[in-house]
């Protein structure tokens, strides 16, 4: 059989130094500090944010790392290992929403944000390294606004980010604002209309805790989250397949919610899915819509995938961790059925990790590509990823990418 591959996250030491060799070969001398933050994988509570609903992310081990120095002007110049073009450099004072092209605009939209909410950040030299692995679904994208958030936040004493103890950040509200700011840097400066959820899950996670959600206050519950104790493991499948229609569609998903939330009445999906008598009521107001029949399936993803949330956190909560098998796999029908996003790399993965004995597997992320999840029984991670590859292979498909996620520490 052919070599699986492995994605495995560096240690924080060896990703601190990576940073620190990049800026120091691009910019001479040392840093003022390496700051990083982690990439996400969302365990359940997927297209739910935007709609006010519950999610639930852990923090992964695959952190991306910022090496930065403050700077006396108002110039960032930046570099990324992952980023062969070169330097770019962008003056602050030109940084306006579209003024700013490809990956910088992510970095340069922190920085942006950051003053746009009132806080003093000037220029600064910045050197991305990375083992998130980027367009997975793992949301590289808010691994790289919250590492470099974090950063400013230290170097322009912004006062939010406060420390990381033990695992676990000491200023959980001052993360919240420091989250909504990236979360205008992506919307508005990449241009990405993503809902909240990653930035959070970078920002206010905690190591063996799932992260709780709720998106329509923001507020947090870490749920003890340690499948070792239980002779598990997660086992993650980087699909790596081509999602060229992603934007197109995830944005077509949320005017879906919009447009149903309007016929309904309400500001958010959130208020149907907290009124199960109602909600039976309004998928049949809405099948009256000339485009209906889509509605109600997209509503009814959106109900319903609230309503797993609960159940998976009520289970994890009752130590009854393999019990949430099955609700990730309901998860991922209703993803491919009614919401209809994912694609056929996701549904050979979650098929395939199913039949060679995961107790429950569903794709993550915004679908249409990167990755699934499976829990799998510790001791056949090994066997299930195999198996995988197997099936990829069979149905001509490109060779998947493996991690194995814990939940890890969060930006810091
Ligand atoms: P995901 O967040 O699922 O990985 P996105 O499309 O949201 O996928 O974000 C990927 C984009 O984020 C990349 O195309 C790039 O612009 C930017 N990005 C993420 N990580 C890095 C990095 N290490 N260096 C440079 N750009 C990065
Ligand atoms: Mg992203």
């Amino acid at each position: 059989t052919a070599e699986l591959a492995w994605t495995p996250a560096w240690d924080r030491a060896d990703g601190d130094e990576r940073a620190r060799t990049l800026f120091a070969a691009t910019f001479g001398d040392a840093p003022d500090g390496v700051w990083s933050a982690p990439g996400r994988v969302n365990l359940i509570g997927e297209h739910t944010d935007y709609n006010g609903g519950l999610a639930l992310p852990i923090a992964l081990p695959h952190r991306t790392y910022a090496a930065v120095r403050r700077r006396g002007d108002d110039v960032v110049r930046l570099v990324s290992a992952q980023e062969p073009s070169g330097v770019r450099e962008v003056r602050l004072a030109d940084a306006v929403p579209g003024a700013v092209e490809g990956w910088a605009a992510y970095v340069v939209g922190v920085a942006w944000a950051l003053r746009e909410a009132g806080h003093d950040v000037g220029g600064f030299d910045v050197a991305i390294d990375s083992c998130v692995p980027f367009g997975a679904g793992l949301s590289s994208s808010a691994a790289l606004e919250a590492s470099v958030a974090v950063a400013l936040d230290a170097l322009f004493a912004a006062g939010l980010a406060g420390d990381v103890v033990d695992g676990a950040a000491t200023d959980d509200a001052g993360r919240s604002t420091l989250a909504g700011l990236c979360v205008r840097a992506e919307n508005e400066m990449a241009g990405a209309p993503t809902g909240g959820m990653d930035q959070a899950a970078s920002l206010r996670a905690r190591a063996d805790h799932a992260l709780l959600l709720d998106c329509r206050d923001g507020r947090v519950r870490h749920v003890p989250f340690d499948l070792a104790a239980h002779g598990l493991a997660l086992l993650v499948v980087d699909t790596r397949a081509p999602h060229s229609h992603v934007d197109g569609e995830y944005a077509q998903r949320r005017a879906a919610c919009e447009r149903a939330a309007g016929l309904l009445g309400v500001g958010t999906l959130r208020e149907v899915a907290d009124d199960p008598r109602g909600s039976a009521d309004a998928l049949e107001r809405l099948a009256a819509a000339d485009d209906g029949a889509v509605l109600v399936r997209r509503v009814r993803h959106v109900v319903d995938e609230i309503a797993r949330v609960s159940a998976f956190v009520e289970r994890l909560d009752a130590g009854d961790v393999t019990g949430v098998g099955p609700v990730m796999d309901a998860s991922h029908a209703s993803l491919r059925d009614d919401y209809e996003v994912s694609c056929r790399e996701l549904d050979v993965a979650v098929d395939a990790a199913r039949a060679a004995g995961a107790l429950g597997a569903r794709m993550t992320g915004g679908g249409f590509g990167g990755s699934a999840i499976a829990l799998v029984p510790a001791g056949a991670v090994e066997d299930v990823a195999s198996a995988v590859a197997a099936a990829f292979a069979a149905a001509d498909l490109r060779a998947p990418a493996f991690a194995v996620a814990v939940a890890a520490p969060p930006a810091g």
